[in-house]
């Protein structure tokens, strides 16, 4: 494949930042119904608005031509969509001087362990799976359907299929708070990072998401209790800090949304399995590629066309903000953006 022209082809937002970073949710659906991320009765887009695998794949071709380097695949949760290891294996046939970097993917675990070593074969070197507990009980109460031992099994075989993984536990106030020690101890045994998430408001849930806010300023304070957090220089582009857990020698993250501005340094947009673009996580702004990918009297260039002008649109940043009886700040779940 002919190398794309930076000069012209990398994409560049109002102010200055450089786009490289695409998260594809591929489908909204989950088999899992964690209490943050979902309601129990959720209804799912109709099969006909989302995008079949192949014009995701297309449209990522896109992205990547125009200066993406980094693909992670997202959801609901993405290793539930059936037929979805083609568009991996299309998209790390990518990866490449010039192309992609990396294709890394966020799951919910529950379908690595027949899945973990195709996602290698494919390409995949990285993945975060999302394991906010190692008690059983409390892991069936946050996800409300899940089996943590069938997680666990999917974590050892991305392990064993040479797969780096990274947990992420979203920070939950009295459902999950004091299990971060055992958790970080855990994670060093098996040579896995741990990134913690505040809790985000994203989507109307069952609960009062004031009672679920915990700031990481306190889990940091606290876990500094039994363990020597370096500051680390690590740095993604997003919202994670990094620190360096002496004891362990893994990596420690923390994903502050609502109590520290990451938005200077973004690089990332966001597409769901409709063709919508979101520019930022916590805006409603976007941009309807779906209409354009389908249109047949666009070529390429429109297609192209229509994603800078997306980008020309990037906000300076979000306005999450957590308050007692406040609407969500955006009103979609995150399994629409998948994060
Ligand atoms: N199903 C996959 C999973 O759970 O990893 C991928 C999609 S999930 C929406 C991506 C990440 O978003 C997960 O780590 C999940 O814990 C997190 N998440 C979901 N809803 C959230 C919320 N309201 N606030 C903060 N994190 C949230
Ligand atoms: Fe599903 Fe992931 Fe949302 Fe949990 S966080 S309900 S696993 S999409």
């Amino acid at each position: 494949m002919d190398k794309p022209n930076w000069g012209t082809a990398r994409m560049l937002d109002p102010f200055g930042r450089r786009i490289s970073y695409l998260r594809v949710s591929v489908t909204d659906r989950c088999d899992l119904r964690c209490v943050y991320c979902m309601a129990e009765d959720m209804t799912f887009l109709p099969k006909a608005e989302v995008l079949t695998l192949e014009e995701l794949d297309r449209l990522c071709g896109a992205f990547i031509d125009l200066g993406v380097e980094r693909i992670r695949l997202t959801g609901g949760e993405p290793l539930v969509r059936k037929g979805v290891l083609s568009l991996f294996r299309s998209l790390g046939a990518r990866i490449g001087a010039g192309g992609l970097q990396e294709l890394t993917v966020t799951t919910n675990g529950t379908q690595l362990a027949g899945m973990a070593e195709p996602l290698f074969a494919a390409g995949v070197r990285r993945i975060n799976v999302s394991l906010d507990t190692l008690d059983p009980a409390t892991f069936k109460a946050v996800t409300r359907w899940g089996d943590l031992p069938r997680v666990l099994d999917g974590i050892f075989a991305a392990k064993a299929a040479g797969l780096a993984v990274k947990i992420n536990a979203v920070a939950l106030k009295g459902v999950n708070e004091h299990a971060y020690d055992r958790m970080l101890g855990w994670c060093g045994e098996h040579g896995f990072d741990l990134t913690l998430i505040e809790t985000m408001p994203m989507g109307e849930i069952s609960g009062d998401r004031t009672d679920q806010y915990l700031p990481l300023s306190t889990v940091h304070a606290r876990l500094s209790e039994h363990w020597t957090l370096t500051p680390s220089a690590h740095r993604t582009g997003g919202p994670a800090r990094y620190f360096t857990v002496e004891e362990t020698g893994r990596r420690l993250g923390f994903i502050t949304p609502l109590s520290h501005n990451f938005c200077e340094s973004c690089n990332r947009v966001r597409l769901t399995c409709t063709g919508t673009l979101y520019m930022c996580l916590g805006q409603e702004d976007a941009a309807d590629l779906r209409r354009p990918l389908r249109d047949p009297t666009l070529d390429r260039a429109g297609l192209d066309a229509a994603i800078r002008a997306a980008i020309a649109r990037k906000p300076k940043g979000h306005d999450f903000v957590i308050a007692r009886a406040a609407p969500p700040a955006v009103p979609r779940h995150m399994s629409m953006t998948g994060g």
